[in-house]
């Protein structure tokens, strides 16, 4: 299987594991880590009972682009995921970076810190003398998909909705981008977005849960104002051409697809639209996996507002977020398998 199409050096498609530690709950119960990695495999070890009830292990081996432990950091998981696409962003690169896994498995806390890294990186970029004299700017927005519909998570949730030019450009109505020129300003963002997410009465993490959470980063290339009168007209500034932008995209729990049979028909509802996100991106990823020329984005609202990154010079890293303990051994391995596209 060519997963490897390399241009530039960099995959087409990168899938990275990473596994999070036992928490203090899972320490308490003391539960068996059930999870083992060895370079860029693991091996999942599920116990079963024979129809006597006796326990017997079954074990499942993946290997992957890239398996990362419990005690990999952060800034490593940048340093394997994210910096290698960096550079490819000016080189007109549309990138994604996908967080996959079950509610609980380390989704927020692998993908957050990724875009600050990301923007420090490409604002250092921006002044290198090859680029800081081509009007290349950074740009930010932030939102969310909530039971198929869009919400601009830096300005009050307000309610988007999509419009596609005939250039596959995906045009989000609407939605707030805001010129980043410093890093501080980006983790000012990334923390109001964060607080803007779907939160109910149930707590937060139950609730963000049932969203998918965008953030995209665009350079882009400003033309000179010649026009005095044209240099108070913002919007004609701001709409300076994409040359490359990557986005960072905090799936929701892939467990949530499975809540179509649930008693409450709001979540019933969401359950499907979750399911229908998650297979649709599925099919993308395996049809750019074999250079197919039909996208089938259309499958979902997720695929259809990153329609313009999946064709083209696109690059796609999906990390799979896993949970070791015995308990979650099913979700670890729909997540794995998902990843592996066996499924
Ligand atoms: P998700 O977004 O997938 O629901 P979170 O990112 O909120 O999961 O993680 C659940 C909990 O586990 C959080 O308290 C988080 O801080 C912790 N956690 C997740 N991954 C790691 C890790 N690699 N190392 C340490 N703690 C982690
Ligand atoms: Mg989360």
């Amino acid at each position: 299987k060519e997963t490897s199409t390399k241009e530039n050096n960099v995959a087409k498609i990168k899938v990275v594991v990473r596994k999070r530690p036992l928490n203090k709950k899972e320490l308490a119960r003391k539960e068996e880590d059930v999870v083992t990695v060895y370079d860029n495999a693991l091996t999942v070890h599920e116990t079963k009972l024979k129809v006597d009830l006796t326990a017997y292990v079954e074990k499942h081996e993946f290997c992957f682009d890239a398996v990362l432990d419990e005690h990999v950091t952060n800034d490593e998981v940048y340093r394997v995921t994210v910096e290698p696409i960096i550079p490819t962003i000016f080189q007109r690169t549309k990138a994604t970076c996908f967080a996959y896994g079950q509610t609980g498995s380390g989704k927020t806390f692998t993908m957050q810190p990724l875009p600050l890294r990301a923007a420090e990186d490409l604002v250092r970029l921006l002044h290198q003398p090859v680029y800081c004299n081509q009007r290349f700017k950074l740009w930010l927005s932030f939102f969310e998909i909530y039971g198929g519909k869009l919400f601009d998570l830096l300005s009050e949730r307000k309610k988007l909705c999509m419009r596609e030019d005939g250039r596959q450009q995906v045009c989000i109505v609407g939605l707030q981008e805001f010129e980043v020129s410093d890093v501080q300003i980006v983790k000012e963002f990334i923390e109001k977005g964060n607080a803007s997410r779907s939160t109910g009465s149930t707590g937060a993490n139950e609730e963000s849960s049932r969203s998918h959470a965008i953030l995209q980063l665009a350079v882009k290339k400003h033309s000179e104002v010649k026009d005095s009168r044209r240099n108070n007209d913002v919007n004609d500034y701001r709409s300076g051409k994409v040359v490359g932008k990557i986005s960072f995209i905090d799936l929701a729990g892939s467990e949530r697809g499975a809540d179509t049979t649930d008693n409450d028909r709001q979540t019933r509802i969401e359950g499907a639209e979750i399911n229908k996100s998650l297979l649709a991106l599925k099919e993308c990823i395996r049809a750019l996996d074999n250079d197919q020329i039909h996208i089938p984005f259309r499958g979902s609202k997720l695929t259809e507002v990153l329609r313009d990154s999946f064709v083209g010079n696109s690059r796609t890293v999906m990390i799979s977020c896993i949970s070791p303990n015995a308990g979650s051994c099913e979700h670890t391995l729909n997540t794995l398998r998902y990843a592996d596209r066996q499924v």
